[in-house]
């Protein structure tokens, strides 16, 4: 056994089955630790390194595969977070598995990172899920704590190689959601012909109880969370202007 088998990976959670991450039925592996402090965080309690629990790839992939019968020809696994980059090899040994098996792979990430042992995860990564930000600099930095030109830099990459991306989009009211920004968001789409699809993600506050628990105040308490009707809306208006 060579010295990756024996590589484990901090996991915050498993979800067996999801319809909200990539398309259809998935099971859902979140990872504990992440380097960026989004304001509109639903998951504070993945910020920590040394949180979580270890996990063997065999362990997750067993896992995983109690649960293939249900992926039908769309589904399969998204790992998510907390920030999977920061777990690339890891990540790169459970993906040879699940791929030995015939499992599609979806990758949920903030494109934080992009080192050699990346971009080996990428081989074997059959989607990537880009969770877009913010559309200018100032604000990447001042509301993730992250540059928009690494996100930017993933992206280059991605179409380097030709990877099928989503683009996804946390619309926060007031903070990014001008039609200038949307119309941003989309206009990637037409730019990049890696990106398959762009998703807005409407933004909520359900994460309020986590952050009392944990004794964190959470920046956008008092930001109202996105309507339906404005998602709605701007899909009609933006999704237009790429056809
Ligand atoms: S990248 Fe994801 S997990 Fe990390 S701070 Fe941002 S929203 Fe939270």
């Amino acid at each position: 056994m060579n010295q990756c088998n024996n590589i484990k990976g901090r996991i915050h959670s498993f979800q067996s089955l999801g319809t909200v991450d990539g398309p259809g039925i998935r099971s859902v592996i979140f990872m504990q630790g992440c380097p960026l402090r989004c304001v509109c965080c639903h998951n504070p309690d993945t910020w920590d390194f040394s949180g979580g629990e270890e996990r063997s790839a065999d362990e997750l992939c067993e896992k995983v595969l109690r649960y293939k019968g249900y992926f039908g020809l769309e589904g399969g696994v998204t790992v998510s977070g907390g920030e999977p980059l920061m777990q690339s090899r890891f990540l790169t040994e459970l993906f040879k598995k699940l791929k030995r098996y015939g499992v599609h792979t979806a990758l949920d990430t903030s494109g934080c990172i992009l080192d050699d042992s990346v971009k080996e995860l990428l081989e074997y990564t059959d989607l990537v899920l880009l969770d877009f930000k913010y559309t200018n600099e100032a604000d990447y930095l001042q509301y993730t704590k992250m540059e928009m030109g690494s996100a930017k830099e993933f992206l280059e990459y991605l179409e380097k190689i030709k990877k099928p991306t989503w683009i996804r989009y946390v619309v926060i009211p007031s903070l990014n959601d001008s039609g200038e920004s949307l119309s941003k968001i989309f206009d990637l789409e037409a730019q990049y012909s890696c990106i398959k699809k762009t998703e807005l993600l409407p933004f909520r506050k359900l994460c309020l109880e986590k952050y009392e628990e944990m004794g964190i105040d959470f920046p956008l308490k008092n930001t109202p969370e996105a309507k339906q009707s404005f998602i709605d809306e701007a899909y009609k208006k933006y999704e237009k202007s790429l056809s």
